[in-house]
This record gives C-alpha cells, structure tokens and sequence, in this order.
C-alpha cells in the first residue's frame, strides 16, 4: 500500500470533524508563503485554525509568478491584506547549486526548464528577493503590508528578515 492509501484511509476516519460551516475568506485576512518543508508546520507553529489563513507553499517559499497569482486572487477575491513570508533554516533549496540542477534537469528531459530552480546560499537573501517581488508587483492591492521571516527548524522560532 502506498501513502496515498494511507492518507486515503486517515481521511476517512478524520473527515467526521471536518469544519464544513466554515466559508472561503481567511479570517485572519492574510496569506501566508511558505516552504514545502515536511518539518514546518504552520498550523502547529502559530496555532493557526481552518478558515483562518491562506497557505501558499512551494519549494522554498519563493515569490515566483504562480505565487503572484495566488496572491491577486487572494487579494483582490478573498479579501486578504497581509503577507507573510516564510523560508527557513537547513532548506533542501541552499542545498542545491542552480546550474548543476538545471543541467541535470535538462539531461534528464532532453531540454532545459523554462522555470529558474531559485536556489539560494542565504535564505535572508531569497526572503529580501520574495519581498522585492510582493512590493514591486503592480498586479496586487497590499504591497506595503509584507514582511518575511525565516523559521528555525531546531527551536520553532522565527527571525525576521529586516529590510530597509
Ligand atoms: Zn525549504
């Protein structure tokens, strides 16, 4: 059996408390980016409830073009006006050189990615880019209303990334 299956069978034994009331607009009004990092959890790292928040996560929580359209449609239909950007300590992303990735992709594929991997050595410096992109993009409402952490795997903390 596979993990499908598995997730498949604990569905069926969760979906009798599922919150069916609760409606589409995050509560909370805001819109969280995140890392797809298995270890960090953010309804157990900010107590967050169903309806309250919307989570966008990709491989390192960059800001990339499919982030941004998460994000108008967050914005300008649900009615979030904050952002929140998460990278983290020890991410798989730091990891990897981006042009060796990409080469490897390629031989891989037979042709090279259109989409950038966005490995970075210092995740202070891809939060400050994931900023850069949420400020600078003309097709959402709340530009000013972002700021970017990054979340420590050993102690659960998080440091924000202080920009000027
Ligand atoms: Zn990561």
């Amino acid at each position: 059996m596979g993990a499908i299956d598995d997730l498949l069978e604990r569905n069926q034994a969760l979906a009798l408390s599922h919150p069916y009331w609760i409606g589409p607009l995050p509560t909370m009004q805001i819109a969280v980016v995140m890392c797809m990092d298995a270890r960090v959890d953010a309804h157990a790292a900010f107590g967050i409830s169903p309806g309250e928040v919307h989570l966008l996560r990709n491989a390192g929580g960059v800001v990339t073009d499919d982030v941004i359209r998460s994000l108008s449609i967050s914005q300008h239909a649900l009615g979030t006006r904050e952002v929140m950007i998460m990278h983290h300590t020890d991410c798989g992303l730091a990891r990897l050189d981006e042009e060796e990735f990409r080469l490897k992709l390629a031989d891989y594929a037979g042709y090279r990615p259109t989409w950038s991997v966005q490995a970075f050595k210092d995740p202070h410096d891809s939060v400050r880019e994931s900023l850069r992109r949420v400020r600078d993009s003309p097709f959402l409402i709340h530009t000013h209303a972002v700021r970017g952490f990054i979340f420590d795997v050993k102690s659960g903390l998080l440091e924000e990334v202080v920009t000027d």
